[in-house]
């Protein structure tokens, strides 16, 4: 991409007049790849009254048709959105075309479930001291509701939270990262185009303290989804008073590696899980643990299968491992790594930076007090740990704040067993990568990484709805 976007925050699909504009540039070579016109605190109050004065009421039909036609100007323009994708946030360009694909099967899930019906309905005449009526229920969009979104996935991130906020007939501002503002406000665009009304969807960015600070304290507003850092989810907790609010926070992953596994389907997953998406998903592999029976083995073919991610400048399609999202995240992870070392760590592969380029790093001997496997690490890190037996293997897991999600390669159904029932986490995966999910299955972690309410295509309608019961004689 080397033209650069000038873009504009939206309310109620229209561009606002403003001064300030922010500048957005490449992690990579730092050149400017576009600006947005930014949000002062009027314009919040502006987008809020905008989307609490209403106006054409969807049907189901009309919300499927909108969200329909975006997954298809999404198809159309995959390309245009994966250049935009990359050139911001350094993801290299095959993760950007691959994210296309999943913020289509958003689109497509939440149009699917625009046609079906929500309801259920409970017969009264079932105890002895029931009666012949029945309880119907129905869900009912909410008010308002604020949308705030990371930097890690421009595009899915976003469309996770507007998908069904649309779905559910409940209008939203959205608050994107200032990290990766374009495709947010592409992908808004792409919604109008589609025939989203404009009081349905505003996109705001500006000053923490004139725009999501006021947005996420508003008192008209029913819901704050947020997904973003374990520091920022915490904070909005506590300020966002008498409201719904869904926490999607960091996360600390295993992989962990019994001694009975297939070592080539280890060595994959746990490659993929380590370095895809440069390390930031929040269900990255942030931790890799091994049996010691089979470390040796494992480390021998891990160190072959990382010279395949090659690291570089993130437009060239050969590129498997682009930046991190800025130089001070890839100077954090240099420091982590320089103090496991300095706690005894060494590092077999990789290890150097070069401004926002982290190279994949494989570290062993990692001490399990290291601030790189304690606290999340938010890139392209394979620290390797090993266990005696499935006690400690469970007990390291668990012994982080955070639970996301994990992974487990075994084939034993005991110890798969085992894992789903112990696991402090949202999601188990037998023989996957803790990442592993499709659009619309429920997603979401407990302790730090959130607080166990799910979201996924499916359950983010229901919480962007509110359930009204009504009974009748029957
Ligand atoms: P972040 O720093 O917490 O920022 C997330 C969003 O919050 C941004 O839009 C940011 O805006 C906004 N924000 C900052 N301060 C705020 C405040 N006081 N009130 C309201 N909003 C505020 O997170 P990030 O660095 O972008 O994203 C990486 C983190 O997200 C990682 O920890 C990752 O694990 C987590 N994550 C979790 C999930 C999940 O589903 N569990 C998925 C993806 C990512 P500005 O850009 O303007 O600062």
């Amino acid at each position: 991409m080397s033209e650069s976007t000038n873009l504009s925050c939206y309310i109620a699909g229209k561009k606002i007049e403003s001064s300030n504009s922010l500048d957005v540039r490449s992690p990579y070579d730092n050149r400017l790849v576009g600006t947005v016109a930014l949000a002062n605190a009027s314009h919040t109050e502006e987008a809020i009254a905008a989307g609490l004065a209403g106006g054409k009421k969807l049907t189901r039909y009309d919300r499927y048709l909108i969200l329909d036609k975006t997954r298809q100007l999404l198809v159309e323009r995959k390309e245009e959105f994966a250049r935009v994708i990359s050139a911001e946030s350094g993801l290299a360009i095959r993760e950007a075309i691959y994210e296309t694909g999943r913020a289509h099967d958003v689109l497509m899930f939440a149009a699917i479930e625009c046609l079906k019906d929500d309801g259920q309905i409970f017969s009264c005449d079932i105890s002895p001291s029931g009666k012949a009526r029945k309880i119907f229920t129905t869900r009912e969009p909410l008010g308002l509701a604020v949308a705030i979104t990371p930097f890690n996935h421009p595009l899915n991130q976003v469309v996770h939270k507007i998908a069904p906020a649309i779905a559910a007939g409940t209008p939203v501002i959205l608050k994107p990262s200032e990290k990766t503002p374009l495709t947010a406000i592409k992908i808004v665009e792409l919604l109008y185009e589609a025939g989203l009304p404009g009081y349905m969807l505003s996109v705001l960015l500006g000053p923490t303290n004139e725009v999501a600070e006021p947005l996420v304290k508003h008192p008209a507003i029913e819901l704050v989804s947020f997904t973003g850092s374990v520091a920022v989810g915490k904070r909005i907790a506590t300020t966002a008073g008498y409201k719904k609010v869904i926490l999607e926070l960091g996360g600390n992953d295993p992989i962990i590696i019994m001694e009975d596994a297939d070592i080539d389907t280890a060595v994959l997953l746990a490659a993929e899980g380590s370095f895809r998406n440069s390390g930031q998903r929040c269900t990255a592999v942030k931790r890799i643990l091994v049996h010691e029976k089979i470390n040796d083995l494992f480390l021998e073919k891990f160190l072959e299968k990382v010279k395949e991610y090659t690291c570089g400048d993130p437009s060239d399609p050969a590129t498997k491992v682009g930046t991190v999202i800025d130089e001070a995240s890839a100077i954090y992870l240099e420091s982590v790594v320089k103090k496991a070392v300095e706690q005894g760590a060494r590092v077999l592969y990789g290890g150097k930076r070069t401004g926002a380029l982290m190279e994949p790093t494989v570290i062993v001997d990692v001490p399990r007090n290291a601030d790189m496997v304690v606290h999340e690490s938010f890139g392209p890190l394979a620290p390797i740990m090993t266990f005696k037996n499935i006690d400690d293997a469970i007990a390291l897991s668990n012994s982080t704040a955070y639970g996301l999600s994990s992974g487990i390669i075994t084939n034993n159904m005991d110890y798969a067993i085992r894992f789903i029932k112990e696991l402090k986490v949202g999601t188990v995966n037998i023989n996957e990568v803790p990442g592993y999910r499709i659009e619309s299955s429920p997603f979401g972690g407990i302790k730090d990484s959130g607080l166990g309410i799910k979201e996924g295509v499916i359950e983010a309608i229901k919480c962007f709805t509110y359930v009204k019961t009504f009974s009748m004689p029957w």
